[in-house]
């Protein structure tokens, strides 16, 4: 397996589709949508990418939104000759390196978030990530000397973006930049563009954690699609409840799927950038609602620097009409205020509801 896509394999708490649901109106039902999707599944990045297309005579869309995923793919895996990237990485201390627009966009919205979320997102995390490897055969948990000096090489501000020549250069040798946390929301988004440009109407795409609802569901045009929240603790297909969405995307980050076992403790695949150990408290898992799947995963993976209650502000501020559903380690949900109505707990899921007034 190629190193960087390690990164990429389905988080913990996948979301997975029910059924669409919901009254099924018939007068409703729009004719051009199927019942069966026109469906293509593709194992890239590490995941399995899923395509599901609704609209009748739609079915030549999934090729070009697979193949857009696969150039992308390549030009941000890391430890892959001809990635940009790694060209960067390869070249940090040396000089800038010309990269094209898309990766143009994607780092600038990777330093955005550095900033914005206080360095609990960093795009350098790089040279912890890579020490740790996380998800890897050959993981382990490195001397404490070593996780001093890869501290030294994160530092975002060494980012360094010239606009003119679309260049991005690291200042420093060793310093490695990884796009792990919001690749898949950027490519997410880059398909649902593709697919609307084909003239889809109703669609799933579906990256691991990943997840966008296009569209209304082919139950009718008042339908949403009811999609269920894998439940961090189970295997894939136990949910933890739905809720039901339309154009909107649901991004889930979890920590028990990833993670190495050390004298008793584990320790997972998010990490603290000042530390350089993986953040410890109360969540287990989450899952965040918005409208850009990039905004989605650099959000639901900053959140496991806040902690639940902060968390849950966080995301009310800072993305206007954002959601998230947090899982904690003692199996509480909680939710934000914006879908506090939507999101029904699974009746025999074995959680409960949890209060936000208590969280300390
Ligand atoms: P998943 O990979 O399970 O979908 P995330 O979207 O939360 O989950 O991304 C986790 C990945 O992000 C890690 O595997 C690592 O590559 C990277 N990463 C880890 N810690 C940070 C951090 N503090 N800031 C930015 N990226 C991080
Ligand atoms: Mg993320």
């Amino acid at each position: 397996m190629k190193k960087y896509w390690h990164l990429m394999l389905v988080a913990f708490i996948g979301i997975f589709f029910l059924a669409a649901c919901g009254k099924g109106d018939s007068e409703k039902k729009t004719a051009k949508l199927r019942e069966e999707p026109y469906y293509q599944e593709k194992f890239l990045m590490g995941t399995y990418v899923r395509i599901r297309v609704y609209d009748e005579g739609k079915e030549d869309a999934l090729k070009p939104a697979f193949d857009r995923v696969k150039e992308l793919a390549d030009k941000i895996t890391i430890n892959q000759k001809g990635s940009e990237i790694d060209a960067i990485n390869a070249q940090a201390g040396v000089k800038p390196v010309k990269v094209t627009s898309d990766m143009y966009y994607l780092l600038k919205e990777a330093y955005k978030y550095s900033e914005e979320t206080n360095e609990a997102f960093n795009m350098t995390i790089g040279a912890i990530t890579q020490l740790w490897r996380i998800g890897f055969d050959d993981a382990r948990k490195p001397a404490q000397s070593e996780i001093d000096a890869a501290l030294k090489k994160i530092d975002f501000h060494k980012v360094k973006f010239n606009d003119k020549d679309q260049t991005v250069y690291l200042e420093e040798k060793g310093m490695i930049i990884d796009l792990g946390a919001i690749a898949k929301g950027y490519i997410t988004d880059e398909v649902v563009k593709v697919l609307k440009e084909k003239g889809v109407t109703s669609a799933i795409v579906d990256l691991g954690g990943n997840v966008y609802v296009l569209g209304h569901s082919n139950r009718g045009e008042s339908d949403p699609w009811n999609v269920g929240i894998q439940d961090p603790n189970k295997d894939r297909g136990s949910i933890v409840g739905s809720i039901k969405e339309k154009n909107r995307t649901i991004v889930t980050s979890g920590i028990y799927e990833r993670f190495l076992e050390v004298d008793g403790k584990k320790y997972h695949h998010i990490f603290d950038s000042k530390t350089g150990y993986p953040y410890d408290n109360d969540i287990a898992g989450v899952s965040i609602i918005t409208n850009k799947s990039i905004d989605g995963d650099a959000l639901s993976t900053s959140v496991f620097a806040m902690g639940v209650k902060e968390g849950l502000e966080f995301v009310e501020e800072h993305e206007k009409g954002s959601d998230a559903i947090f899982v904690t380690k003692d199996d509480k949900i909680y939710v934000t205020n914006g879908i506090k109505d939507n999101f029904k707990i699974g009746k025999d899921s074995g959680y409960t509801m949890g209060n936000r007034s208590e969280l300390k």
